[in-house]
């Protein structure tokens, strides 16, 4: 309740005034990190099912903030939709990603591809496919070891300009998948029309797998669906034995999940080399 004390000081709970104040620091710090360049990506493998080899990474963004440690993007990313810093940070994600493809590669792993994800507002940017573009070529990288991964939410804000975008992309060699395929609301139709390579399954519904018979029967049907429209199906989340038997058993072509490998430093991933396929 909001009184107003003797002082006019009493305007908010404390609680609420404590988080407030905590959110413009983390307002103000998400700035200066940009500068003082605390940001990190981190990178999970993606196996070819059942368990391998590695045919590449998705890269996740980290803060490494100054004095809370490693922040997921559950912290920071809805407030850097909020002030627009996802455009530059997701540029700077892009071409970061489109670096260490070229690192890798000049290693000897030509093989594989890094997917990034795109925020709606990031990809309702004119400049996107320029800045992509121009990433690829700065670090010498083929233009389909990159796969962008939109979600099906963000593709379902403007259905019509996301085909366009993403047509104008893929005609220009990179992969589109569509990320937490299940959540949204989009219709056979559209899909068809969305020029994506694969989809991937939410990890919500992995993670019922083995517990919930309806589940199975919507993971099923999902891959079944991404079969007719000539889709590879990638699931995410998976962390058991069960559910990779499983997932492998209906067709997916690629998992990904703390199972086979968990999100690490590009420094592990060169220490590790192949063996990192055995985890
Ligand atoms: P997402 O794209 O669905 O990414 C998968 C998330 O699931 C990642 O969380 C990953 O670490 C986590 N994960 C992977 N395997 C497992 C598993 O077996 N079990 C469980 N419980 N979790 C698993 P993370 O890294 O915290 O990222 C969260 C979300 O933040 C991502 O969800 C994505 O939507 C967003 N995000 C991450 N990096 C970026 C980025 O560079 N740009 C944008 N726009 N969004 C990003
Ligand atoms: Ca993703
Ligand atoms: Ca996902
Ligand atoms: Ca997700």
């Amino acid at each position: 309740t909001k009184h107003m004390g003797r002082n006019g000081y009493h305007f908010f709970q404390p609680s609420m005034n404590t988080l407030a104040q905590t959110q413009l620091q983390l307002m103000n710090d998400l700035w200066l990190a940009t500068e003082r360049k605390e940001f990190r990506l981190v990178y999970q493998p993606k196996f070819q099912a059942p368990a391998g080899p590695i045919i590449g990474f998705e890269a996740l963004l980290r803060w490494q903030h100054p004095k809370r440690g490693m922040l997921s993007p559950d912290i920071f990313l809805p407030l850097a939709e909020k002030t627009g810093l996802i455009v530059p940070l997701g540029n700077w994600v892009i071409d970061e990603a489109c670096r260490q493809l070229s690192e890798w590669r000049e290693q000897g792993n030509i093989d594989w591809s890094v997917a990034v994800n795109l925020s709606t507002l990031q990809f309702e940017q004119p400049s996107l496919v320029q800045t992509i573009m121009d990433s690829l070529q700065k670090h010498g990288v083929p233009p389909d070891t990159l796969i962008l991964e939109v979600t099906e939410t963000t593709a379902m804000t403007n259905p019509d300009e996301s085909v366009r975008v993403l047509t104008e992309l893929t005609d220009a060699g990179v992969q589109a998948s569509i990320d937490d395929f299940g959540t949204g609301y989009s219709s056979l139709l559209y899909l068809k029309r969305l020029p994506a390579c694969e989809l991937k399954i939410d990890r919500a519904f992995v993670r019922e797998l083995s517990s919930d018979g309806d589940d199975a029967t919507i993971v099923s049907a999902i891959i079944a669906l991404a079969k007719t429209l000539n889709l590879k199906v990638v699931a995410e989340g998976v962390e058991t034995a069960e559910q990779q038997a499983f997932l492998t058993e209906l067709g997916c072509n690629t998992l990904q999940g703390y199972l086979l490998g968990r999100p690490v430093t590009p420094e592990i991933i060169s220490s590790q080399g192949n063996t990192l396929c055995q985890q």
